[in-house]
Order: structure tokens, then sequence, then C-alpha cells
């Protein structure tokens, strides 16, 4: 074997990685990271991304160098990449994780293919995570993630084959020298396997709530640790505990563990359902049923809603923390696709793709299929309509986190705070929080 071309997609981490292994038995590797200018400019793509990705990129170059070979990373069409490699060192082997991405991403997975093909080059994509590739539906998928979760993580290899040279130009890039003008956002997770692994050393201090998750998913999302690592680290606990006399086995702790585990099941299964059903990117999965939508589009209702501006506190606050962070946790996502799709009735592709660039741990395996679950399009049976007041009085009981995203609502009092509007005049006047001008009067004058 000569030269063995690492090429790092979402997949950001030197452990538990399979390609890697497999790339690392090669006497030169080149390891290759490229930003794609038809990704980047995608209108899934935003600069927190590429801010977090960056993050990852430098841990990423550390281990790699400590390894023997650095990371090299390039800017450009991704076959057009190759080729310069080729020209520059001769022919290599190509190594990558299977990743189920977007729309873009599958077509040019497609076009490398068709590139390695006329080039003489082989293309050795390795299974990642729960995905299982051209799976069959007669097998057990959960039989399936189960065989594959409890193989031990691999470990990262020790020695890299030395670079058969430099690509150049090389190094990171900012979003803005990547021609993306919007500001990062100041408040979100950093990025980089140092901080995944403080978050998965204190995870099961306590157990989690369904409301707070492990914020462990940008990480996840971007490679930088595995689902297979995680699960490990919840069977390590699990049998922790088990060892445990009977009396002092903390049975919340129990349940945090199995709902955690279940979630990361749900991640890679919904993934699944992407891979092999790639137009759910883009159309819904019950035929027919949003048709009637798409012309109508309200763009003022849009507006409104992206801006954190309904006049309903819950939503707007949810949408101001996203602005601010990057990250919500599961029942506020819900509810902002909710309220856009089933009280605002807006389409809800303009919207999902608003959620995917603000949130930091975008990923179309499971943003699509969550977006049309709770817009009601996937299961006709489940209740469509998520009654935003109804939710934030059970939330946020006494409106702390309304108060603390939008501060111009602090002296509302609690009887009010989800619904402003409510307050009589000479109460707003007494309080200076006038609606209509100081916060707005609700965009829909219904609700569900
Ligand atoms: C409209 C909508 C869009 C969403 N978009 C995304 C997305 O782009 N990327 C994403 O990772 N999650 C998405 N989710 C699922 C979920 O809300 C987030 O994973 C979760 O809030 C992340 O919090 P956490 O980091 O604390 O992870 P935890 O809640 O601790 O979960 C751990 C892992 O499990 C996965 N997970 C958690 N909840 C679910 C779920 N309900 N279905 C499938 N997998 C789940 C996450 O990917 C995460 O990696 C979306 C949910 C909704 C309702």
């Amino acid at each position: 074997m000569t030269l063995g071309v690492m090429w790092f997609k979402r997949d950001l981490r030197v452990f538990d990685h399979q390609a890697l292994v497999e790339a690392a038995r090669n006497r030169h590797l080149l390891p290759l990271y490229v930003y794609e200018p038809e990704l980047v400019r995608a209108p899934d793509c935003a600069p927190q991304h590429i801010g977090f990705i960056n993050e990852c990129l430098a841990e990423l170059d550390q281990a790699l160098t400590g390894r023997g070979s650095p990371l090299q990373i390039q800017h450009g069409e991704i076959t057009s990449v190759l080729k310069r490699v080729l020209d520059s060192f001769g022919t290599f082997t190509l190594y990558s994780h299977e990743e189920t991405g977007n729309a873009l991403s599958t077509a040019r997975d497609l076009r490398v293919a068709d590139w390695c093909r006329a080039n003489g080059i082989r293309w050795k994509e390795s299974p990642s995570n729960g995905v299982v590739r051209r799976f069959n539906p007669e097998d057990d998928w959960a039989t399936e993630w189960q065989k594959r979760m409890r193989k031990p993580p691999l470990p990262a290899p020790d020695f890299l084959g030395t670079p058969p040279g430099i690509l150049t130009p090389n190094g990171p890039m900012t979003p803005y020298q990547l021609g993306i003008n919007s500001a990062d956002k100041s408040q979100r997770q950093r990025g980089g396997r140092k901080q995944a692994l403080l978050i998965m050393k204190t995870l099961f201090n306590e157990p989690l709530t369904p409301e707070s998750g492990s914020r462990l998913s940008p990480y996840i999302a971007y490679g930088a640790l595995s689902v297979r690592e995680v699960a490990h680290k919840i069977w390590k606990t699990r049998a922790d505990i088990l060892a445990m006399t009977q009396e002092a086995q903390p049975a919340e702790m129990l349940d945090s563990l199995q709902s955690l585990e279940s979630r990361l099941r749900s991640r890679c299964q919904f993934i699944q359902q992407l891979e092999s059903e790639p137009r759910i990117e883009t159309m819904s999965l019950r035929d027919g049923v949003e048709l009637d939508r798409e012309p109508q589009f309200n763009q003022d209702y849009f507006d409104r809603w992206r801006d954190g501006e309904t006049g309903f506190p819950l939503v707007d606050a949810a949408m101001k923390m996203l602005a601010a962070t990057g990250a919500i946790n599961f029942p506020l996502r819900a509810l902002l696709i909710n309220f856009s799709s089933c009280q605002l009735w807006n389409h809800w592709r303009e919207p999902a793709l608003h959620l995917a660039r603000e949130f930091i741990d975008y990923e179309p395996g499971v943003h699509y299929p969550q977006v049309q679950l709770h817009s009601g399009l996937i299961d006709s049976d489940r209740q469509q309509f998520t009654n935003p007041i109804r939710l934030a009085q059970s939330l946020d009981e006494d409106g702390a986190f309304v108060k603390r995203w939008l501060p111009q609502l602090e002296q509302v009092p609690t009887a009010y705070i989800f619904k402003p509007w409510t307050m009589p005049l000479v109460l707003q006047q007494e309080i200076g929080v006038l609606i209509g001008k100081d916060y707005p009067t609700p965009v829909v004058d219904h609700l569900e």
C-alpha cells in the first residue's frame, strides 16, 4: 500500500474511526478536510456551523499531527481537490465514512464515485454510527444497531503514515473568507472533542431531564464524538449502578440512562430513514397533504416568527434564545415548527431551513423528519396543535425563561406573562409595557 487519503467530513475525530484505522495502514497518509463552496453557500449552512467545525478541526489537526501526519485543509470543489492530490502525489486510495447528508452532499458523493471510477482510484467508505447502508428492510434494524454499538469503540491509531507532501494553500478559513457575511453566535457551545469529553465526564453526575438533555448533539453531529462512545458510557454507568446494592441504586438515574440510550437509537433510526428516503428533505412524507400551503406562504408571518416577534412570549423567547445560542431543547424546537406550520399555516420548508441554519447541531436526517412530524405531516393520529400558552404554563411556570429572553416583559405580572395582550391598559401604562409598542400584539388572533 502506498498513499491513503483520509477525507474527513462530519466525522472530526481520531477515536472510534474505522475509516481512519484502515487508512492508517498506508505507508503515506494525507488527512484531508475540504470546505466545499456548494455546501458552504447552501441555504442550510451558517457561520456558526463553520465556527464550530473550525474548532473541531483545530483539535483534530493536533491529534493527527501528534500521530505523524497533520490535517491538510483545502477549499474547492472536491473532485478538483482530489485531482490536485492525484497530480501532485500520484495514485491513492480514498477513505471516508459513509455519510447520510442532504441532497447536495449525496449528489457530491455520487460525483466523487464517478471521478474515482474514471481515474482508477479506489474509494473505501466505512460505516459510521448506526446507519446501515443498503439496509434490507426484512432485517431487524434495532438488532443490527445493538450489534454495531456493542462492539468496543476503536482506539485511535498510534501512528499515521508520513505525509506525501503539503498541498498549498493549506489551512483553516473563517466564515468571512468563505464568503459568509453574517456573524457567528457569541453564546454558542464551543466545538471540539475536549469540550465533548468534558460534558461526557460530568454527564451522569445527576439525572438528565427531557428539557435539559445531554448537550452532546452538536459534537455527535460533527463527529467529534461517535454515537458508540456515548452508548458505551451509558452502559458502563448503568453497570456501575447495577453493581450497587438495590437500595443504593438511583432509580432516576437508570431512567435517565435508558432515555438517553433510546434518543441515541432514535437519532440513528431517523437518519436511516433519510438514507432510504432522501426526498424527506424537500417533500412531505404524506403525499398531497401540504400542497395547498405552498402558494399561500405568508412572508410577514414568517418574518415575525423568525425575528421572535409573534406576540406569543414562549415562541418569541425560544426564538431569541436560539438566535443567541444556536440551541434550544426538544419541546421548544417542536413548539417553534408547530407554531409556524399549524398556527401560522405556513409551508414547512422555509422555516425548516431557517431552523437548520440556527441549530448548531443541524443533522438533516434528524431535522427534516422531526420538522414534518411536528408540522403534523407524518402521523395523522397525533395532536397537531401545540397551544403556546398552555405549554408555557407547564414549562415555565413563573415566566422566568420568558423574562430572561424578553427583558422588555420583566415587569409583567405572572398572571399575564404568557398572554400580555390581555393586560388592562392602565396596568400596561403603570408598568411601562405597552402592547403593540414595547412588545408586539399577537400575530394571529386565533389559537387552536
Ligand atoms: C423540529 C425539530 C428539529 C430538530 N432538529 C435536530 C437536528 O437538526 N439535529 C439533532 O441532533 N436533533 C434535532 N432535533 C432533536 C432534538 O431536539 C435534539 O437532538 C436535542 O434537543 C439535542 O439536545 P441534546 O444535545 O441535549 O441531546 P440529547 O437530548 O441528550 O440527545 C442525545 C442525542 O440523541 C439525539 N436525539 C435527541 N432527541 C432526539 C429525537 N427526538 N429524535 C431523534 N434523535 C434525537 C440527538 O441527535 C443527540 O445527539 C430536532 C427536534 C425537533 C423537534
